[in-house]
């Protein structure tokens, strides 16, 4: 990312999510889209598994994504994943919607993971929301389509089941 101002690179600014020009000190501050997610723009070194787009550094509430500028999909490691859906739970608005059926065809699809390219495991959210998950457990990524995020965040509470992801974790 250039300077606006003199067209210097601007410096990312880690856990704080700008940048700064350290030439005329000029500041760029992301805006959060609709997912909550804060693009930052950095080029990492993985591809997204469902467009190939190279994919490009970004944060939701302060925790790293990677963020597919084409598809809008996210990858995240499943801790930063599960702090996130906690973290946006307490600060969104739950909207008393008709849910949304599961997506068949969703989980008829096969990605390959960004990382090493073996074929990512498809399986229903067992949170709230009926979001289809993609996974890969040797990389320990979890890909999230455009959409997948608000639709679990924006549940209804009294969709969370038992066998959810926080009670996987306790067994
Ligand atoms: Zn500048
Ligand atoms: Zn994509
Ligand atoms: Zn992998």
């Amino acid at each position: 990312m250039n300077c606006e101002n003199c067209g210097a690179p601007m410096r990312l600014v880690r856990d704080r999510d700008y940048w700064v020009c350290d030439y005329c000190t000029t500041f760029h501050f992301p805006q959060e889209n609709q997912e909550g997610v804060r693009v930052l723009g950095e080029s990492s070194h993985l591809d997204c598994p469902a467009c190939q787009t190279r994919l490009v550094s970004a944060a939701i509430s302060q925790l790293p994504v990677l963020y597919c500028p084409k598809c809008k999909g996210l990858l995240a490691t499943p801790e930063n994943f599960r702090r996130i859906v906690d973290l946006r739970r307490h600060t969104s608005q739950k909207t008393p919607h008709v849910l949304r059926p599961l997506e068949k065809t969703e989980l008829a699809r096969r990605l390959r993971c960004s990382n090493c390219h073996g074929q990512m495991d498809v399986h229903p959210y067992y949170g709230p929301g009926n979001a289809v998950i993609d996974s890969c457990g040797t990389c320990a990524l979890i890909w999230l389509d455009h959409g997948e995020l608000t639709v679990i965040v924006t549940a209804p509470e009294r969709e969370i089941r038992s066998g959810g992801w926080t009670s996987q974790r306790r067994r």
